[in-house]
């Protein structure tokens, strides 16, 4: 048992200057910590969050191993899911995980979603997690920065969150950290409203974890606290209390991230941009003009890097030189609608306006 004179670690979570809910959760249970950002609205999203936090406590191992983690976090993904089923919540709840077992200065991490981890290691921040989100993808893609990311309109939609799919995958990490790092677990709220520079400063800057928590939170607050936003910091103690010999950090690599069950990049690009994007897309539809008629297509026009996301739902036989110039031009770029029959709808009047007989039909299975 390490000595605890000091407190080694802080857990703080914070509703934020916008939201009327937080629905968040956090735990600091050595040598188990975790956060957890729900989804669903209407209070859903805090059902979820604070269902996976207790299933994880229940199922969590208490070593540092990194599969055991990894299973603890797949019964919080069927708790929810079953949760959900019951008509506790709502169909359609979901939320983040990102937890990790601290045993002395070995740390294992298991994540779903975009509540992230980090290590700061002799000043340098690094990330140990990668979100599972479009905004990180297209990044990744070389589409967006940092920067724009931070503001980007769907910055919020995850690609894989607990409570959808009974077949989820989790990303499980293994760090071999030092004495002296400083272990931070945190919400979007946090990252969406600070860059990494500045949490580095404030993550070095205190050192007193509960101190660090406050400030992080704070400065989330001052640059608009426009989500709820929770933090977690634990500092990296020796196992048994035995004194280190020399310091190894010349050898060790730096932060040294191995990175375990990493369920492999190419499986989740080919799985697409996944649950979020996924969702939204398939909700709608928009009509274009494809080989001089007027096409209706479930989902959105473009691309989101290398996924398209829309489906073949109607080739209808009216043709586009028949209709108004405005039309025309609607239908060059895609013109969209809320939903499929919306679309549909609009075609028909679409085909009266340029009288032709209502539609002959190819159509594909829902997606
Ligand atoms: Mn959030």
């Amino acid at each position: 048992m390490s000595a605890r004179a000091k407190k080694s670690h802080a857990a703080l979570s914070d509703i934020g200057r916008v939201r009327s809910h937080n629905e968040d959760a956090v735990l600091a249970s050595p040598p188990l910590f975790a956060v957890a950002d729900g989804l669903g609205g209407h209070e859903a999203g805090e059902v979820a969050s604070s269902i996976a936090i207790e299933t994880l406590r229940d199922h969590a191992p208490r070593r540092a191993d990194a599969a055991a983690l990894g299973r603890a976090v797949k019964a919080a993904n069927r708790e929810v899911i079953r949760a959900a089923k019951e008509g506790v919540g709502r169909e359609g709840m979901g939320t983040t995980i990102t937890a990790a077992i601290v045993e002395g200065t070995r740390v294992v991490v298991a994540q779903v979603g975009d509540s992230r981890a980090y290590l700061l290691h002799g000043g340098t921040l690094s990330r140990v997690t990668q979100d599972h989100s479009m905004v990180a993808d297209m990044i990744r893609g070389g589409q967006l920065t940092e920067a724009e990311a931070r503001v980007h309109p769907h910055r919020s939609v995850i690609t894989r969150a607990l409570g959808t799919d009974p077949n989820m995958a989790t990303d499980t990490f293994e760090i071999e950290a030092d004495a002296g790092d400083r272990l931070l677990l945190c919400s979007d709220g946090l990252t969406g409203m600070l860059t990494d520079e500045r949490i580095t400063e404030i993550l070095g800057g205190y050192r007193d974890p509960m101190t660090v928590a406050n400030e992080l939170v704070t400065a989330a607050n001052d640059a608009g606290g426009q989500d709820n936003i929770s933090v977690v910091i634990v500092d990296l103690e020796d196992g048994a209390g035995a004194t280190r010999g020399p310091r190894e950090s010349e050898r060790s690599l730096r932060g040294l991230i191995a990175v375990v069950g990493w369920l492999v990049v190419a499986a989740l690009i080919l799985a697409g941009i996944g649950y979020g994007a996924y969702t939204y897309a398939e909700s709608r539809a928009y009509l274009v003009e494809e080989a001089g008629v007027v096409t209706v297509y479930r989902g959105v026009p473009g691309r989101l890097g290398p996924v398209s996301l829309s489906w073949l739902v109607e080739r209808t036989r009216v043709r586009v030189e028949d209709l108004e110039p405005g039309d025309q031009r609607r239908l060059a770029e895609g013109w969209e609608f809320d939903t499929v029959e919306a679309a549909l709808s609009a075609a028909g009047s679409l085909a009266s306006d340029a009288g032709t007989a209502p539609v002959e039909t190819t159509t594909t299975p829902n997606p």
